[in-house]
């Protein structure tokens, strides 16, 4: 029996890796839009009925979680062992620091553009004018949104079992460079780890692909949940901020991005976009950049032919700190709520706010909801009532879903760019259909 399952599996898998790469990304997004018909059809008709309750709270819960651990249990040894061989690969400690520096100033730029771009927006549009908002009654107590030394302390493991353990992204991403540079200094006897890790690499992506079959039916299990619970009244109220938001998230997609690919790395932005539609679909489903970044892996090294030394840089990295949605929902929604509170934040202001929404941003951990935790440091640092973040609730978890799938385009962009600025970019693979 296992053996009947094992061989239609890796005929399965053959046959979508040789045949039609395509196949899968299809499966995903038929089980994209069949979530979001069926949560439509279950918010409409389903609620309070006993079909309704077992198929949402019983097997789209279930179905959505088993695919979301199935994602995260490949994150911490994917990126562990991928950038340690990534960094290993560069062979020279300078070219680390080369990549390192010119990734470091696309994400922090491309951050930087993100908020301006929101803030903008957020003032023409003015989201929070006029309207009645019942701000009296609102409570949100603030979760520890942690100062910057300790963000900045915290980078450094000081166990990197603990670090693993606690699926803490930054200190295992240290921690992988510093083995990486350590088994190309030990030389001859580095060699021998250096397999090992190469080895399970193969074996580690291998798993990223088995586990991605069952994609369409976990993307279908998650839309379904939410858009079941979260009907249209949710968002009635908040439709100026939610399509400010939605349109800037858009814009930066649609014009940023392609526009630095084709000034900085001179490529297309067409096939970019047809081979991230697997990514940003998951990102969609799953709203955590965190538990996409196999997937993003994947395709930015496999199918956009970035080479393994800078994308497996480059990626975990984004996955972690780049969060160019994020920080537009966080500008936004800052201009938004001092609107609603009759603040002026006047041009010095909106300085502090594009600051401290690219440190918050960078902050933000890649899981669901926590762009809007980190919201409360923003409005902290300008003054501004946090209790105002309980207006934008209701509508949080549709927006994290797209900024999501921002965040992740935005990686795969940055490594486009910093790839072809290395020669390290297969043009040919990124070309291909
Ligand atoms: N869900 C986002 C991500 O994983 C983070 C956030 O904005 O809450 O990229």
């Amino acid at each position: 029996m296992l053996r009947v399952w094992g061989n239609a599996m890796s005929e399965s898998i053959e046959e979508t890796e040789l045949g039609d790469t395509n196949l899968l990304t299809k499966r995903i997004l038929i089980g994209l839009a069949a979530g979001m018909l069926v949560g439509v059809v279950l918010n409409r008709w389903g609620q309070g009925t006993l079909l309704g309750g077992f198929l949402v709270d019983g097997v789209f819960y279930v179905g959505g979680k088993i695919f979301l651990s199935s994602l995260k249990l490949l994150v911490v040894p994917l990126v562990l062992v991928s950038l340690a061989c990534g960094t290993a690969a560069l062979e020279d400690v300078t070219k680390l620091g080369r990549i390192g520096g010119k990734t470091l100033i696309l994400y922090l730029t491309t951050t930087a553009i993100a908020i301006s771009l929101a803030i903008l927006a957020a003032i023409l549009v003015g989201p929070g004018l006029g309207a009645e908002y019942a701000t009296d009654a609102l409570e949100f107590t603030v979760k520890d949104a942690p100062s910057l030394a300790d963000t900045l302390i915290n980078i450094f493991p000081s166990n990197p079992f603990q670090a693993m353990a606690e699926g803490n992204m930054l200190q295992v991403i240290v921690f992988a460079i510093l083995l990486g540079v350590a088994m190309t200094l030990a030389g001859e006897s580095g060699r021998d780890l250096l397999r090992v890790f190469q080895s399970a690499n193969e074996v580690i992506m291998k798993l990223v692909f088995v586990l991605m079959q069952i994609a369409p039916i976990g993307i279908f299990c998650l839309i379904a949940k939410v858009i079941a619970e979260q009907g249209p009244e949710t968002f009635q109220n908040m439709v100026s901020y939610f399509f400010t938001v939605l349109a800037v998230l858009l814009l930066h997609a649609a014009v940023t991005y392609p526009t630095m690919l084709l000034l900085l790395a001179r490529v297309s932005p067409i096939p970019f976009f047809r081979k991230l539609r697997a990514p940003m679909s998951v990102a969609f489903g799953t709203a955590s950049s965190g538990a996409t970044l196999p997937v993003t892996l994947r395709t930015v090294e496999d199918r956009l032919g970035v080479h393994d030394s800078v994308g497996s840089f480059t990626v975990p990295l984004g996955a972690t700190i780049n969060m160019d949605g994020t920080a537009i929902m966080q500008g936004v929604a800052t201009v938004f709520i001092a609107q609603v509170y009759g603040v002026e934040i006047g041009p010095a202001g909106y300085l502090t706010v594009v600051v401290t929404a690219t440190l918050a941003s960078i902050g933000t951990a890649g899981v669901p909801g926590v762009g809007t935790i980190m919201l409360a440091m923003v409005l902290q640092q300008m003054g501004l009532p946090v209790e105002g973040i309980g207006l934008i609730l209701g509508v949080d978890r549709l927006l994290d879903m797209t900024r999501t799938a921002v965040n992740i385009t935005g990686d795969a962009a940055v490594s486009c760019i910093v790839a072809r600025s290395e020669g390290k970019l297969d043009l040919e693979t990124f070309n291909a259909p």
